[in-house]
């Protein structure tokens, strides 16, 4: 019989389980029933869809079986099973929705946490058992047993089984000092712990139980009796009364169901009668999931009509911008037979959909206006994909999805909405400020930003790469207009004060011009400002490309070269404004290398690279040195 290894990653899965301290063992026992039923489920709907055989649903059942003297817990389903092949790609290798998080915690070798963190599935019946085999029959295919006394592989080989389904035997390990496996052999555990974990399981989870029971026609005689009962109360969570579930209840479902190590952070529970009756269970998790970012993360929520499984996930039930919400959907009038094609055109589907997000955006809602702080745990997970939901499709969300958003603001520097921003609007301000930077206190050090703080104005500092492009689909609030104070669309000016900037400018138009030249026309423009009150100069720009989305499109990894518009302001108030006019009249040279230093400052006050440093570098020390 030849030997066959694990893959690498498994093998140090499986070197974990079996030498794991972690405390919670017995989840073992969760994990191989949920598979067992997922397995049953399998079975029945392919019946169902394929129509290769005809299965009386209530045949189908998970028997657990204790065998003391041989040490041996069993579990047997008569789900779908694994033909040979299956045996050895599913059993040989660790979960594909597991390894990708292994191979992640392996890396910040957190071993003890990674047993909690994905539902660890089949391997974890090694931390209680140091033999494992696995019979296992599918449908039109031979029976196979899988065999494994860990890290130095396993065996697959021909066996005897004539019902469909898996047959898993566990050989307990023995007592140690710090551990009772023995425990695992007690009618007493096993039950205990197929009500704390797995008692919504909606097939019969049934096991033999001895009764010391009177003896029939005596007094005080006892027999033994063996009885066979279900330990599993099989009503769904979702469908027990909202009032009979705990929070306990719904947190080790969730944890169990959606393999998560955390609780969830919210729980939202409906369940809505009328002419389309559905019962929704859905959960905000309390962290990004580890996947959230890549193209493994598939949205959506379990689909099941009356209490049976039709979908793992169902896409059309989550907008794109809620896809962190995992969860279930439950509905008597959804018909088994659907199919993907069919749901996609469903109406009672989309009807489901439509309701399940309201649902999602009140809820959301009131927690923003009574549990601020928990809000704010949750946009700090899951801002990004809300706001990405506002500018998504040309916008076609934002008004649903503006009142959730937040930004952080020059009002001490944190988050508000943009209703909390208007409402704190001084009387003359007529617009919504905003201005974008790489961190806040980059942000607040921009000289543009003094000026408007010092009228009393409050602005929204903008740090992430999308919130520009949010704004800008937003367009504005309320009817107040968002306008970026690093722009020339800012206008805090009185008349007047406008009429003698005008004035300024058109007299110096000729060295203003000179100055452009001398950037090689990098910038559109070069004026005096009134925007700044203490900075000698900033950069600002006109049209619609700002320079902040200069930057974020530039570091895209495409090829486009966009370019802001840029204006060089320089602050008409300071010093720096008549030495450049002295020097236009005395010394037109040196006004040129005046004006690329003054370009340069305002670069890497924007946050932007200096193209020649060495000849600006030069050009500081020669006048340094005089
Ligand atoms: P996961 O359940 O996360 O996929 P597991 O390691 O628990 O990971 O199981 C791996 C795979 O083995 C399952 O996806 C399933 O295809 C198969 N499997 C496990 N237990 C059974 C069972 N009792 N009946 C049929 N297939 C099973």
């Amino acid at each position: 019989m030849s030997k066959k290894q694990f893959k690498a990653e498994s093998k140090r899965l499986l070197d974990l389980m079996i030498n794991s301290i972690y405390t919670n063992k017995e989840i073992f026992l969760r994990e191989l029933i949920s598979n067992a039923s997922d397995a049953l489920d399998k079975r029945y709907y392919g019946s169902m869809t394929q129509k290769k055989e005809n299965i009386d649903k209530s045949n189908l059942k998970i028997k657990i079986s204790i065998d003391k003297d041989n040490k041996t817990l069993t579990i047997e389903d008569n789900g779908c099973g694994m033909s040979k092949e299956e045996l050895e790609n599913n059993l040989g290798t660790i979960a594909k929705s597991g390894s990708l998080a292994f191979k992640q915690a392996q890396e910040k070798q957190e071993d003890v946490d990674i047993i909690g963190q994905f539902g660890v599935g089949f391997y974890s019946c090694f931390m209680v058992s140091n033999e494992v085999s696995v019979i296992s029959k599918s449908l039109d295919n031979d029976a196979y047993i899988w065999n494994s006394k860990g890290v130095d592989g396993y065996t697959i080989e021909p066996t005897q089984k004539d019902e469909i389904g898996t047959k898993i035997i566990l050989k307990i390990k023995e007592d140690t000092e710090d551990e009772k496996y023995s425990r695992y052999l007690e009618t007493y555990t096993i039950k205990n712990l197929v009500k704390k974990y797995s008692d919504y399981i909606h097939y019969p989870i049934i096991m033999d139980v001895e009764h010391e029971k009177l003896k029939e026609g005596t007094k005080n005689e006892y027999e033994k009796i063996t009885e066979t009962e279900t330990l599993n109360s099989m009503v769904p969570l979702w469908k027990k009364k909202k009032s009979e579930i705990t929070q306990e209840e719904y947190d080790s479902f969730y944890t169990s169901k959606f393999s998560d190590f955390s609780k969830p952070q919210k729980v939202i529970h409906t369940q809505a009668e009328g002419t389309f009756s559905y019962n929704a269970l859905l959960f905000i998790p309390s962290h990004l999931p580890y996947d959230f970012y890549t193209k493994q993360y598939e949205k959506g929520l379990q689909l099941y009509s009356n209490g049976v499984l039709i979908m793992e996930k169902c896409e059309e039930l989550l907008p794109d911008y809620f896809s962190f919400v995992k969860g279930l959907v439950d509905s008597p009038d959804l018909s088994l037979n659907i199919s993907r094609e069919m749901l996609q055109h469903d109406r009672q589907l989309k009807t489901l959909a439509k309701n399940i997000e309201k649902k999602i955006n009140s809820e959301l809602t009131k927690m923003l206006n009574n549990e601020r702080d928990e809000y704010i745990k949750l946009f700090n997970n899951f801002g990004t994909q809300l706001k990405y939901g506002a500018y998504d499709n040309y916008g076609i969300d934002k008004d649903k999805l503006k009142d959730l958003l937040m930004f952080y603001s020059s009002n001490d520097k944190k988050l508000t909405t943009l209703k909390e921003y208007v409402e704190r609007m001084k009387d003359d301000q007529k617009e919504i400020y905003y201005a974008c930077g790489e961190t806040l206190d980059k942000i607040d050090m921009l000289p543009q930003v003094e000026k408007v703080k010092e009228k009393g104005y409050e602005i929204l500092y903008l740090t992430e790469n999308i919130d520009e492009f949010v704004i800008h689909s937003l367009a504005n609030y309320n009817d107040k207009k968002f306008t970026n104070i690093c722009t020339n669309e800012l206008d805090l000016d009185s008349e007047e004060e406008k009429e003698k900037l005008k004035k300024e400018n058109e007299e110096n138009k000729e060295m203003l011009d000179t100055m452009k030249t001398a950037l090689n026309n990098e910038v559109q423009l070069v004026r005096f400002t009134h925007r700044l009150k203490n900075h000698p100069v900033c950069l600002t720009s006109e049209g619609a490309i700002s320079l902040e989305m200069e930057k974020v499109i530039n570091a895209m990894p495409t090829d486009q070269n966009i370019k802001a518009q840029k204006v060089l302001e320089i602050n008409e108030d300071h010093p720096i404004a008549n030495k450049l006019k002295e020097l236009y009249i005395e010394d037109k040279e040196k006004l040129k290398d005046y004006s690329k230093i003054l370009y340069s400052q305002a670069r890497l006050i924007e946050g932007m690279s200096v193209e020649n440093p060495t000849e600006i570098s030069n050009l500081i020390c020669d006048i340094m040195a005089k």
